[in-house]
């Protein structure tokens, strides 16, 4: 089932999640839900917290769905590791119609459960190091446009405020 994705400005995309403590059906649901929702987008990561469900939980494929062994679902995640910087240009789901340049790590080792509550360790490097520091900062409550200083994190904040009061956000 497809659910909304909330926008920048949402209370649920503000607060930090909390880790799943019961591989419950409906947490099989959500991570399913999750999964359509990113291809229907179509993204190439998406977090629990985005389709309003503050739960340590993010979905992440970089080839959106063409390649079944590039699905990455990561409950409860942590950096094991993180090297290195990388500035490129970024944007999320619950921001749509922005970007901006923001520093990320160019390795990133990440370790939680897969969907069965089994032990996994995942490394990623370039986009994927990018795509799990991009998700993890879902899971502590901050976009892409939190990582931002000065007037260009000013700027987007008041052009969402404007959409937001003329109803279109
Ligand atoms: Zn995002």
């Amino acid at each position: 089932m497809l659910r909304p994705i909330l926008k920048y400005g949402a209370p649920t995309l503000h607060e930090a999640a909390a880790p799943v403590t019961a591989f419950t059906p409906d947490v099989d649901r959500l991570i399913d839900d999750m999964i359509e929702t990113l291809y229907a987008a179509p993204g190439i990561g998406l977090a629990a917290p985005q389709v309003g469900v503050p739960l340590r939980i993010f979905v992440v494929d970089l080839s959106i769905g063409r390649d079944p062994s590039a699905l990455i679902v990561m409950v409860n995640p942590e950096f094991v590791s993180r090297e290195g910087l990388q500035l490129e240009e970024e944007g999320c789901l619950s921001a749509p119609g922005f970007n901006a340049t923001v520093v990320r790590p160019t390795r990133a080792v990440v370790r939680g459960l897969d969907r069965h509550g089994q032990p996994q360790e995942r490394e990623g490097t370039e986009l994927l190091a990018r795509a799990f520091q991009h998700e993890i900062d879902h899971l502590d409550g901050q976009l892409f446009i939190d990582r931002l200083r000065g007037i260009k994190r000013d700027l987007i904040v008041r052009k969402i405020k404007k959409l937001t009061r003329a109803g279109k956000w």
